[in-house]
């Protein structure tokens, strides 16, 4: 019987986990940089967690949790999204009490909703987010929306298309619900099931509505702007006003929510179209809140998220071929020639991974021209064929697959070969200006250092990464700096 994924699901494989991996790695890195910290909390939590905070107007609770009674009979489910955990690890854990607030935390991994899969919509996809939690300033909001736009900028998209909008205070808010119950008590009647039950539970999310004929009728609906309070406006002009100080280019959309019933002032979407003209929707969104923390009965304080769908970030980035370079490939490719060098060659494949070269080895005794072909098909740097004579006299012969050169090595040299070829010399030889690598010892051509016509008392030349304690001329490296 052939069992497929559960639908919505999908399996992230090879080259596209190597772009995931990527993906993930701008992400924490730019995180890290703004001194955020990694949060790992459980995927199943108590379904009351997000009951009580994602809200009961919310799609996700009303019809998209993945829930569940446990053999003990208690009600689980599958995180839908992340703040809702971290909320509440922040208050169990009783991070309140720090005397650093806020906390700034990030997390990765999957969450699942019950939604109908359609093109960057999964039932368990992962989420990269971050969250300011015990801060009611402004620079926060702003901070975590330059995050994002960074992380966006550092994966080489450009043109995204920022979109912010206030949701005001708590009094501003329920004077522009009641505003929007009062225009839509005309129309409601005309409007999708979701709507009317939006219309009981919370009339803003009905601006959020996907339905034509009713963005039709949302067109023309009063705006949040009218009924913002002076602090909330002028807490919004002073968001716009630091985003253009920090170069971040937005637009006003004021007919944004988010789907979540948490959001109070500042809400914001990432947008972006391929260049093939796909739209996958928001790649990430986020914005603050006020009554999370003390809904986890901890007290009161504010905080501002921010999460990406990573898939969505995948898809454009992928739409756009800025992952083709992902698979860094295999450094070196070792092929024994018969059953008598699999154990050599497997002792020198050991040696070379030890070293930090990503390594490969052909135990298969095929022929010479089928390990190149399979050298070069894991796009291999290097291959090292290893036959008779290569052992006996303790001469590799190496091949450089990219150039098409040959080079006989002795092994002893073999590690400061690879180490000059693949770790440093190409980068430093274009700073320098002889550009002649036959003359460079660092292959194993000349004792004397040669390269720029400078001399450096150390046979071992800094510039490819060797032990080198002076500065290096040649290369305007400061080698103490361990360059
Ligand atoms: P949200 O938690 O709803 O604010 O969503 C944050 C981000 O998660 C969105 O901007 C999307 O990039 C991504 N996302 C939301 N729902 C899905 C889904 N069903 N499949 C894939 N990505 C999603």
């Amino acid at each position: 019987m052939n069992i497929q994924n559960v639908k919505g699901t999908h399996d992230v494989i090879l080259k596209e986990a190597q772009a995931y991996e990527r993906i993930e790695s701008v992400m924490k890195a730019i995180a890290e940089s703004y001194c955020f910290k990694e949060f790992r909390v459980p995927v199943i939590e108590n379904s009351a967690l997000f009951l009580r905070s994602v809200g009961e107007s919310s799609d996700i609770v009303r019809k998209e949790m993945y829930t569940f009674l446990d053999k003990g009979g208690r009600s689980l489910t599958l995180r839908p999204e992340f703040t809702a955990g971290i909320i509440r690890s922040f208050v169990n854990n009783k991070l309140y009490a720090t005397k650093d607030l806020p906390v700034k935390a990030y997390y990765v991994g999957p969450v699942f909703r019950y939604e109908r899969p359609q093109l960057g919509r999964y039932r368990q996809f992962n989420q990269f987010g971050i969250e300011t939690i015990g801060t009611t300033s402004v620079y926060h909001d702003v901070e975590a929306i330059l995050l994002g736009y960074t992380i966006l900028t550092a994966l080489g998209l450009e043109n995204v298309k920022v979109k912010i909008n206030t949701l005001g205070d708590a009094l501003s808010r329920q004077n522009y619900k009641n505003a929007l119950k009062e225009y839509f008590s005309n129309h409601i009647d005309d409007m999708c099931v979701d709507c009317k039950q939006r219309y009981e539970l919370n009339p803003l999310r009905i601006l959020d509505c996907k339905v034509k004929e009713d963005q039709d009728i949302v067109k023309n609906a009063p705006t949040m702007s009218n009924y913002l309070s002076d602090d909330a406006k002028k807490r919004f002009d002073d968001l716009c006003a630091l985003l253009e100080q920090v170069g971040v280019d937005y637009e006003i959309d004021d007919t944004l929510v988010r789907g979540l019933d948490y959001y109070s002032q500042t809400v914001f979407e990432y947008h972006y179209t391929s260049k093939k003209g796909i739209n996958y929707g928001a790649v990430g969104a986020g914005g603050h809140y006020d009554g999370l923390v003390k809904e986890m009965d901890g007290p009161q304080l504010e905080g501002v998220g921010l999460s990406f769908g990573v898939e969505r970030v995948f898809s454009v980035l992928n739409d756009d071929e800025l992952l083709a370079d992902v698979d860094d490939g295999c450094d070196v490719f070792v092929m024994p020639m018969g059953e008598d060098a699999n154990e050599i060659g497997f002792y020198l494949l050991t040696t070379l991974r030890q070293y930090g070269f990503t390594s490969e080895i052909d135990v298969s005794g095929s022929k010479l021209s089928s390990m190149l072909k399979k050298a070069n098909r894991l796009s291999s740097k290097y291959a090292i064929i290893l036959g008779e004579e290569e052992i006996n006299t303790r001469i590799l012969t190496i091949k450089d697959l990219f150039k098409q050169e040959q080079y006989k090595i002795n092994v002893d040299n073999l590690i400061d070969f690879l180490d000059s070829r693949l770790n440093n010399a190409e980068d430093e030889h274009e700073h320098c200006s002889c550009n002649d690598e036959k003359e460079h010892h660092c292959c194993g051509h000349h004792d004397e250092t040669q390269c720029c016509g400078h001399e450096s008392q150390k046979h071992n030349h800094g510039c490819c990464g060797h032990n080198h304690d002076e500065e290096h001329h040649c290369c305007n490296k400061d080698s103490n700096k361990g360059e």
